[in-house]
């Protein structure tokens, strides 16, 4: 099942969606590194995943 993760930082519209919990784990935290200077567990972000259809390839 594809997950889809949104940002939650204050006006930040940021999404993404990837295959799985492992593909979109690095996606996130990279994102949270790099536009927000900060850092998210891993498990905070399985917390709010939610479920997505496929990317359309
Ligand atoms: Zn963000």
């Amino acid at each position: 099942m594809a997950k889809r993760w949104s940002c939650v930082e204050a006006g930040c519209e940021w999404a993404v969606v990837a295959a799985d919990v492992e593909e979109i784990i690095p996606l996130v935290q990279e994102h949270i590194e790099q536009a927000h200077a900060s850092f998210e567990l891993e498990e905070m972000i399985e917390a709010v995943l939610e479920d997505a259809p496929p990317p359309s390839a």
